[in-house]
């Protein structure tokens, strides 16, 4: 077995603390990865917190994972020992339903092994990216682009997928007017990718102090969305509306923002149900839907693009001390707009 050492919730809501523990020995398609950076993911904070779901104990959040490669299973084809490397929100996937076959294994119909807080094949749960090291197959390993600094690239592994997906999806280019509601770790991401594609921009925040961040990230419209005149100004207006927000919010106020036959698509998750009313969707037959993640083909394509337009994610970087700090900043609004942990300093 590997040792590593790491950072865990021992319970739900618990401090975040020093935690060791073992992973499997590299099987022979396996990576392991000495981790240098870790982004913090709101999604790290609902799971800790069990918002969702019960969660599995001691919990290693992290699944925004950059470093290098320390060392290759046998049967190892892609990598090499120095590597630059990444793992996002998933480690494994049964790779032959409909879904894996289509390079969508965030959908596997059997069922995506998760980075953290699931359980492998065999059962054992799996520990994230608060930790020194992690062993996953070269299947679910990304390749990092050299030409973009190291912890500004964590966060393109969830904030940076979800968001380009979506967008992709649907097909948002140079023709399309697009919302992005909130601007934390994935709307910031969503508005770049957004102005980088093309689009017509507009950012939806409560925040009024974003308002100039938003416009330097490439925003060509900022919308205060309790501004009730404001919103008004874009009825019908948007082909698609990308929903990042991370708590209860009124969804039927951007549903009739939008365009006959254009979509809201929710990415943020809530852990209550949002309450729609029939009417703006059936009036103009607008549709409302959902997107997870992306999968392991077209993260290596966001990934590409970025290094060839030179994106990354606006972050502060943390100690491995100071995590539940940042979760504490992170629930009051207080980040600009990615927290990663540096884990490679705590590791020396
Ligand atoms: P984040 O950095 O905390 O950003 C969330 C943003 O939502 C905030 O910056 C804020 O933007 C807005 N917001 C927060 N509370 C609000 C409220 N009560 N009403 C209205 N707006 C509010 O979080 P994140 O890491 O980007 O994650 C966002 C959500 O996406 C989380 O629920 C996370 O679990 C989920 N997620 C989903 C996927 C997926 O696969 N679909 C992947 C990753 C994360 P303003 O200040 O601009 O209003
Ligand atoms: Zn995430
Ligand atoms: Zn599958």
């Amino acid at each position: 077995m590997i040792s590593s050492k790491g950072f865990a919730a021992k319970k739900p809501k618990a401090p975040i603390e020093p935690f060791s523990f073992e992973r499997r020995d590299p099987l022979p398609n396996d990576v392991v990865i000495a981790i240098e950076f870790c982004g913090i993911c709101h999604s790290d904070l609902h799971q800790v917190n069990e918002d969702w779901f019960p969660g599995i104990f001691p919990m290693v959040p992290g699944h925004e994972i950059v470093g290098r490669v320390s060392s290759v299973g046998a049967g190892v084809k892609n990598f090499k020992v120095g590597d630059l490397a990444g793992v996002g929100t998933m480690v494994d996937s049964c790779r032959a339903c409909e879904s894996c076959k289509m390079g969508l294994e965030q959908y596997c119909e059997v069922g995506t092994v998760l980075t953290y807080n699931a359980r492998d094949k065999k059962g054992q749960p799996t520990y994230g990216g608060y930790s020194n090291n992690i062993v996953v197959d070269e299947a679910f390993v990304l390749k990092i682009p050299a030409n973009l600094d190291l912890a500004a690239v964590a966060p393109l592994l969830c904030a940076g997928i979800t968001t380009y997906s979506p967008l992709r999806h649907w097909k948002v280019g140079k023709h399309s007017k697009v919302g992005i509601v909130g601007l934390g770790g994935l709307g910031h991401m969503g508005l770049k990718f957004a102005h980088a594609f093309g689009s017509h921009v507009v950012q939806f925040t409560t925040s009024p102090k974003k308002k100039e961040d938003a416009l330097r990230l490439g925003a060509n419209e900022v919308v205060l969305s309790n501004d009730a005149n404001a919103m008004q100004t874009h009825t019908a207006s948007f082909d698609l509306i990308l929903d990042t927000v991370s708590a209860d919010h009124d969804l039927n106020v951007y549903i009739n923002l939008l365009k006959r036959d254009a979509v809201h698509v929710l990415v943020g998750a809530p852990d209550r149900p949002a309450q729609v009313s029939a009417f703006p969707l059936l009036m103009k037959r607008r549709s409302l839907a959902g997107s997870g993640v992306g999968g392991m083909r077209e993260t290596q394509e966001m990934l590409d693009f970025c290094s060839k337009h030179n994106i990354v994610s606006d972050i502060e970087i943390v100690p491995t001390t100071k995590i539940d700090e940042a979760y504490k900043r992170l629930l009051a609004n207080d980040v600009k707009y990615r927290f990663v942990v540096d884990i490679a300093r705590a590791a020396k």
